[in-house]
């Protein structure tokens, strides 16, 4: 898509998708190349030679080389949206900007995921899947080249180019340090992973210490509606324009999801999120199954519904608040 316009004497944002790659379920991810001086990539791919010689071959179909890119921009650090950023640097010089709160994951991937396996040992994920679990992440690390150098930005900065400016916004709940670009002319949003049209939210676990993965993706997702969007370009699948039918599909899979958790959990006594999840989604992968399960306890534990415990043997366990059972019975 080609976005080139002239207002009042300066040229807008001029910008490209360049689908890159991937070997993951999700397929390729949405890189966008923006034309206007200094030229920059949002998001990078993969490291993979097939994700390098995609990236290289669509850079020269709009003439440019991978020497001529003088800055990334990454969402978050997931090992589709920043595994390749270390190598485009190596050829290119060019300087990588991410949230602070990525640096952990960008720099040492291995470390980030050995302590997801830690939590979701603690959140119940048998051995035998933990062992699976194990050899998965094992597997992703081969598509990452940890970031050694880059600059750090905060939310409400602006890059400045030729004719255009892109304003971050930090959006946390897909992952903590999360970033959108904002091009305020055209109302654009370049938004990473935040909304995917799929049925799960895409949030996930944080290692660090327990994120409120969901609650927080609900405040990035009403930051963003106050901005008037006329156009989503999401880091996977197509751009999005009928934002506010997005935002209310959303809202209404929140509430079902939420009670049919709340239900599961009035049903079982002391429950952990994996078999909360596994009951959901038996087919689904345990981390996208626990981190999402975690994301709707988190909002009834707001509400006063549900309570967190921890046995002896150190799980995390839920259980239904006494005060509500109470309540219930009175009602
Ligand atoms: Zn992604």
């Amino acid at each position: 898509m080609v976005m080139d316009k002239i207002q009042g004497g300066y040229s807008i944002l001029t910008y490209e998708t360049l689908g890159i790659p991937t070997p993951f379920p999700v397929g390729n991810i949405n890189c966008y190349l923006i034309k206007n001086e200094p030229i920059t990539l949002i998001d990078c791919g993969v490291y993979t030679p097939k994700a390098l010689e995609s990236l290289t071959d669509q850079l020269r179909n709009f003439g440019l080389e991978l020497g001529d890119v003088k800055q990334i921009l990454i969402t978050h650090a997931h090992p589709d949206h920043c595994g390749l950023a270390s190598v485009v640097k190596k050829y290119s010089n060019a300087k990588v900007y991410l949230h602070e709160k990525e640096i952990n994951k960008a720099m040492d991937r291995a470390e980030h995921l050995k302590r997801i396996e830690l939590h979701l040992a603690y959140y119940g994920l048998p051995e035998d899947l933990r062992h699976e679990m194990h050899n998965y992440f094992k597997w992703q690390l081969d598509f990452v080249q940890p970031l050694k150098k880059f600059e750090v930005i905060e939310d409400g900065h602006i890059f400045t180019f030729d004719g255009a400016e892109l304003q971050v916004i930090l959006t946390p709940g897909h992952a903590i340090g999360h970033l959108c670009y904002f091009e305020k002319s055209d109302r654009l949003l370049f938004s990473g992973d935040l909304m995917l049209g799929s049925l799960l939210e895409p949030i996930s676990i944080e290692p660090y210490r327990r994120e409120r993965g969901l609650v927080d993706y609900i405040e990035s997702l009403k930051k963003l509606s106050s901005l008037n969007i006329s156009l989503i370009l999401p880091g996977h699948g197509k751009p999005m324009s009928d934002i506010e039918a997005h935002l209310k599909r959303i809202a209404n899979n929140h509430q079902q999801r939420k009670k049919q958790i709340l239900d599961i959990i009035k049903g079982e006594g002391k429950i952990t999120p994996f078999r909360i999840a596994s009951r959901l989604w038996p087919k689904l992968n345990m981390f996208l199954g626990i981190s999402e399960v975690l994301g709707y306890i988190d909002l009834l534990i707001m509400e006063g519904k549900v309570q967190e415990d921890q046995t002896e043997s150190r799980l995390i366990v839920f259980h239904v608040k006494p005060f509500d059972t109470l309540n219930e019975n009175i009602v």
